[in-house]
């Protein structure tokens, strides 16, 4: 019984993760790895990742 448990609310945590739609616009949102590079004030440059979850609403403002 403990078993079935565990294989029922991690099949549920999985399908969440996967699938996280956004209210606005209904897109399933798309974890993306997504970098900024960022010039320092001494002239070099550094590389800033976040993952950002992209969806209808903001794909043009990131991947722009
Ligand atoms: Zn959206």
């Amino acid at each position: 019984m403990a078993k079935q448990t565990d294989f029922a609310e991690k099949a549920k945590k999985a399908s969440q993760e996967k699938g996280v739609k956004c209210p606005k616009c209904g897109t399933v949102k798309v974890p993306t790895l997504f970098v900024q590079s960022i010039r320092s004030a001494h002239g070099s440059y550094r590389f800033n990742q976040s993952s950002v979850q992209i969806c209808k609403c903001n794909e043009k403002q990131v991947l722009a």
